[in-house]
């Protein structure tokens, strides 16, 4: 206990000290990371869940730190959110998935759309439909190829600015989807004015959506708001064959998760053949 003045004291909490230094040893790799350019896109596929066909990939970033290992983007994402890193490390991500993009085209079909998830930080900047616009044209992408990830917390303040730049977003023909829909702090409002056109259902309704009633629900709940809305509905973390087929009879339009694939790297999904799934 450390006196601060006359009648008050203030807890030192070691706890807290060891974490504030392993968070700022970690901010001095992640800038380091970035100017190396350690870091690596992994991509897992998405199917229509009637026609069984593959709709396209998730890009989800990956770091491998030659001390640590591999860390998570659980870890660094609120940590690059945090301090602002997240303006560079989500400009490396867009540029990347517009390089990546004509391979798994040229390896898939041509309708496929790639999946960027949005930070907070970079959806209250119009620096991002520069950004999308620019690797768009200088890597010859097509927008209709991309979709953008962003979640329901993003949305709760200065919504006529977001709606106006989710607008300019879909007027490139880029579609937009509410990831982890039904876990943030969501007012239904927001889907009667807002540019959305998917919904994801959080994994945390498909994991025990077989066993609890009440998950099944919800998620046959999501899916009835979502197609009322014109919505379509991608459900993640499918990870058993039951889970598969529940989901196909509520009508769920598509689905990603273990049961499929886990996210891999380019160079590993142009050796798989997408030509639809196994059911
Ligand atoms: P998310 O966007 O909800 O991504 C889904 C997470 O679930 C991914 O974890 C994915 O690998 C994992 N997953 C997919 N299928 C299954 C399954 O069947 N079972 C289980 N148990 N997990 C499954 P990951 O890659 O560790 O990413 C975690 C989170 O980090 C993401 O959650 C997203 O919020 C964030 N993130 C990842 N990449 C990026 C990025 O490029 N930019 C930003 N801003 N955030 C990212
Ligand atoms: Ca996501
Ligand atoms: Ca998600
Ligand atoms: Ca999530």
């Amino acid at each position: 206990v450390k006196a601060v003045g006359k009648n008050s004291f203030k807890f030192f909490d070691k706890t807290l000290n060891d974490n504030a230094i392993a968070n700022l040893k970690l901010e001095q790799k992640l800038k380091s990371a970035i100017e190396r350019g350690a870091f690596e896109l992994h991509y897992q596929p998405q199917f229509d869940i009637k026609t069984k066909r593959l709709i396209g990939f998730e890009a989800l970033i990956r770091w491998y730190d030659d001390e640590q290992g591999n860390i998570s983007p659980v870890v660094f994402i609120p940590l690059a959110e945090a301090t602002g890193l997240i303006d560079k490390i989500g400009k490396w991500v867009i540029t990347q998935v517009c390089k990546d993009i004509n391979t798994l085209i040229a390896h898939t079909h041509a309708n496929i759309r790639v999946a960027i998830n949005i930070s907070t930080r970079q959806l209250c900047n119009t620096e991002l439909v520069k950004t999308l616009k620019e690797s768009c044209e200088v890597h010859q992408v097509s927008p209709t190829n991309i979709e953008v990830e962003i979640t329901e917390s993003m949305l709760m303040d200065d919504i006529d600015e977001k709606k106006q730049l989710l607008q300019s977003l879909q007027n490139m023909g880029i579609t937009v989807a509410i990831d982890d829909f039904g876990t943030g702090y969501s007012s239904f409002s927001y889907l009667k004015d807002l540019p959305v056109n998917t919904l994801k259902i959080d994994r945390t309704f498909i994991q025990h959506v077989c066993e609890q009633v009440k998950d099944e629900e919800i998620a046959s709940g999501i899916i009835a708001l979502a197609h009322s809305l014109q919505l379509k509905t991608v459900a993640e973390g499918v990870e058993t064959q039951e889970q598969l087929s529940l989901l196909a009879q509520q009508s769920c339009d598509c689905c990603q998760g273990y049961l499929f694939s886990k996210p891999l790297p380019l160079i590993d999904i142009v050796n798989i053949n997408y030509d639809g799934i196994r059911q």
